[in-house]
This record gives C-alpha cells, structure tokens and sequence, in this order.
C-alpha cells in the first residue's frame, strides 16, 4: 500500500458528521445555516432531524464501521472472503450495540425489528438503487488486488442493493478508494482506471464523469458516484472537498463521507482542529475509528 491510511474511518466520520447539518437541506430556505457550515468552525443542528445532535455521524459512518469490522476478521492470513451473512450480522450489530439516527427511515424501522443477521437476511427486499451500498464501502479499498475489491464491493452490496446501479456504484466507490491507496498516479488518472476495471459498465458510459456535477445529489446512487468523482479530480485539499460536498446539496453527509475517506488517503489535511476535537468519543466515537482504522491498515499491509 502507497498512501496508507489510518485515519480513513476518523475523515469519513467527519465529513459526514459536518455535512449531516445539511443533509437535503434547501439553500434558499436556509440561507445561514449553509452559510454557517460552510466556515467548517464546528458541528451544527440539522433544521429537522432534531434527534441527531451535532458532533454526531450518521448511517454512512456506522455501516463503514461495520464493514471495516468485517473486513478486520477477514484479514490476509485468513484464506476465507467475507460472506453475505458477515456483512448481514455487521449490520445489525453495529446499529443494535449503538443506536442512532441518521438511517432512512424505513431502512432504520427495519434495523429496529431486526436483531440479527439472519433475521436481517429472511425479511430484507435489497432492491434499491439509491447509494446505501457505495455510502459504507470505502473501507474496501484496503483490500490488495482489484479483483477482490469488485467481489466484496459486490458482495456487502447484494445484501441491500441486490441491483444493477446499486452494486455499480458500490464497485466504482470501492475502486476509487483502492486507486487512493495503492496507486502513485493523481486523482485526475481515475477515470482511466475506472474504465479499466469497469469495463463492461453501461452505468460509468452513461454517467459522464469527465462533465463537471453541480447540483444536489439525489437517487439514483451513479449521482453520487459522479459527485464523488468531481471533488477528488477538482479539487486538491480536505476542506475544498468538503466545502464542495456541501454546496452540491442534497446528500450532502453521504458524499462528504465518502469524498473525505478517499481525499484523505492523498490530500494535505487542512480542517481546522475543532473538528477534530469536537466529533463525538463515546464508544464508538473519535477513538474507536482511529484504533479501528489503524487495525484496518495494519491487517492489510
Ligand atoms: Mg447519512
């Protein structure tokens, strides 16, 4: 591994912790608070999802967790792949062990009457194409080989996004990542490899990533892989893609755990410290994503 990353889990949680005040929030109807946000000087209140406290991450942070757990079992000296019923069991354990909001709310209903990953996997309909499976992922880009990345991408996608546009996304997330950590090229040779490693996707042909994205990401989930996209070949600091996340709109927090838990693998960190400081460290909080992300790099180097 070139650029190894032992704070991928902490950047993913603060990127989606900022960017979670904003989540589908419209700029004409909250002028100040997108303004606030913006300054990055701390974590703010949502206008509506009054439950979730800032300083607090969401959905996209917990299943990265989970998914980073998962792959820590399944390190290089153990000759068994994750499974679908590992990534099932990641699932409801994380959530059952540290309950939160932030999940769509029917996904978050189901997690609720859901306490394991067999009962997870008997009642589950994983037919959506928003981008739940490439919103937990990027930890799969630790894994060594190209190959392994698109099976396990597939893999922990197929147990909710058993689509074709769900599992796309989940393998282009994924890839993005594995190039930030392996490869010596910069960021604007990603497109080349995507297309190298994705060759038969209809959905990349279709997306357009070399076209500039500005406009709030919304479904389907090839949005927010082209969003994602456009921040790491635009833009060459942490703060500029997490500004930049933020001012697309829509979802912001998924694309800005995302963007940053690339960005940072390359990227020069200039967040302003109070991020740090601030994000939540109950016990799963600041401290278990840095001893867990160094786990991650360790099993994995
Ligand atoms: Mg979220």
């Amino acid at each position: 591994m070139k650029h190894r990353n032992d704070e991928m889990l902490l950047f993913i949680a603060i990127g989606d912790a900022v960017a979670a005040a904003t989540e589908f929030v419209k700029a004409n109807e909250h002028p100040r608070l997108i303004e606030n946000v913006l300054r990055l000087d701390g974590y703010y209140q949502h206008p509506t999802y009054l439950r979730l406290k800032p300083s607090m991450y969401t959905d996209d942070t917990q299943m990265s967790i989970a998914v980073a757990e998962v792959l820590n079992k399944h390190h290089k000296y153990n000759p068994f792949l994750p499974c679908i019923p590992d990534f099932a069991d990641a699932w409801t354990r994380v959530f059952h062990r540290d309950p939160r909001d932030g999940y769509a709310r029917g996904f978050q209903a189901f997690l609720e009457s859901h306490k394991t990953g067999k009962a997870f996997l008997r009642d589950i309909r994983p037919d959506s194409s928003k981008n739940g499976a490439c919103m937990r992922v990027v930890p799969v880009g630790v894994l060594s080989s190209t190959d392994l990345v698109l099976d396990i991408a597939a893999i922990q996608a197929e147990t909710t996004h058993n689509t074709p546009i769900g599992i796309f996304s989940a393998q282009a997330v994924a890839l993005m990542s594995h190039f930030a950590l392996y490869r010596d090229e910069p960021f604007d040779r990603l497109q080349d490899f995507l297309e190298i490693h994705l060759p038969d996707s209809i959905f990349l042909h279709h997306m357009r990533p070399h076209r500039r994205w500005d406009a709030p990401v919304r479904s389907p989930a090839t949005n927010t892989v082209h969003a994602v996209f456009d921040l790491l070949t635009h833009y060459s600091t942490l703060s500029e893609v997490l500004r930049g996340a933020i001012q697309f709109g829509g979802d912001t927090d998924s694309v800005a755990a995302i963007a940053l838990g690339i960005a940072s693998a390359r990227m020069p960190n200039d967040l302003p410290q109070v991020l740090f400081d601030k994000l939540e460290n109950g016990p799963y909080g600041r401290d278990y994503l840095k001893t867990l992300g160094k786990q991650l790099m360790d099993a994995h180097t």
